[in-house]
């Protein structure tokens, strides 16, 4: 890509802050009178009515019901640090509405996703881990919540990001699209699939093609890759040459998948075809697809 801050809920800009996290530090940032905060509920933002975050000062959110850790600091967004709470009660939108992020992300720039999706990440991490899981007490967070520390068995918890590899197969001019279960209809995506512990993000590649569609492959190459907050997915995107076009649909992985011809799919971006429904322009199949039709 020409520009890496196409990719939604990349970090752009935005300064993750990640080496100056002491108590003191973060108690600084807090009190710097640019500082804001972001407010999320069950993961999803608070918007305002015109279509950017809420961002409140940090001192309005005392006397307010918040979920542990209450506010982490996210980062320096252009000069002003930044913060988000867990709100507990979703009338606390403080001037906005509460807005399901994954239905929202379209209508939303790319400085707000980056921010609100690193705040999801976080945020879904400290209230699924709140309590050790080597000696099961409860943790606390520390530096700003970039980590947790057990102060029993002094164990540290850092955020979990889980690699998932998405690729898009390809054979002579044609490419592999395939669809889940209860999708919108016409939608087909990359194939997709979790990183396995033992095996490279090739292997990955080839072994859930292999699994879904009965499809060998070579020739894996990494392209491009983008943090997906739901919940915290690292989503690392191939291209792969495919050996045949035979396909063997496992249909406990996938319900459907079909070859699509190079003009198919620039008809579907160029809005000129419907072979099948256009990707939302916040995901990574989106971009690869794009990728291919380009180069
Ligand atoms: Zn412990």
């Amino acid at each position: 890509m020409s520009n890496e801050f196409e990719m939604a809920f990349a970090g752009g800009p935005f300064d993750h802050d990640e080496t100056n996290r002491s108590p003191e530090a973060v108690q600084k940032a807090v009190k710097n009178p640019k500082a804001r905060a972001l407010l999320l509920h069950k993961g999803n933002p608070a918007i305002r009515p015109d279509g950017n975050l809420v961002k409140i000062k940090p001192i309005d959110l005392i006397g307010k019901n918040i979920f542990d850790p209450g506010p982490i600091y996210l980062g320096v967004d252009n000069g002003a640090p930044l913060f988000a709470a867990s709100m507990a009660d979703e009338s606390d939108a403080m001037g906005g509405e509460f807005a399901n992020m994954r239905l929202a992300a379209g209508q939303m720039s790319l400085p707000d996703l980056a921010v609100a999706g690193r705040a999801r990440a976080l945020l879904d991490w400290h209230f699924n881990h709140q309590f050790c899981a080597k000696c099961g007490k409860k943790s606390d967070a520390r530096e700003g919540g970039l980590k947790r520390l057990c102060t029993f068995c002094h164990t540290e918890h850092f955020p979990r990001v889980n690699p998932v590899v998405i690729m898009l197969v390809i054979h002579g001019d044609k490419c592999l699209l395939g669809r889940g279960a209860g999708w919108p209809d016409n939608a087909y995506s990359c194939l997709a699939g979790f990183v396995s512990p033992g095996e490279t993000i090739e292997e990955a590649c080839k072994r859930e093609v292999w699994e879904e569609t009965g499809v060998m492959t070579t020739g894996h190459r990494y392209i491009m890759s983008q943090p997906w907050p739901f919940p915290a997915q690292l989503m690392m995107g191939m291209i792969c040459q495919a050996e045949g076009t035979n396909l063997n649909i496992n249909t406990k992985e996938i319900e459907a998948a079909n070859w699509y011809t190079r003009e198919q799919v620039a008809a579907v971006y160029n809005k000129t075809g419907d072979a099948f429904a256009r990707l939302p322009r916040f995901t990574i199949a989106h971009h690869l697809l794009k990728y291919w039709i380009e180069n």
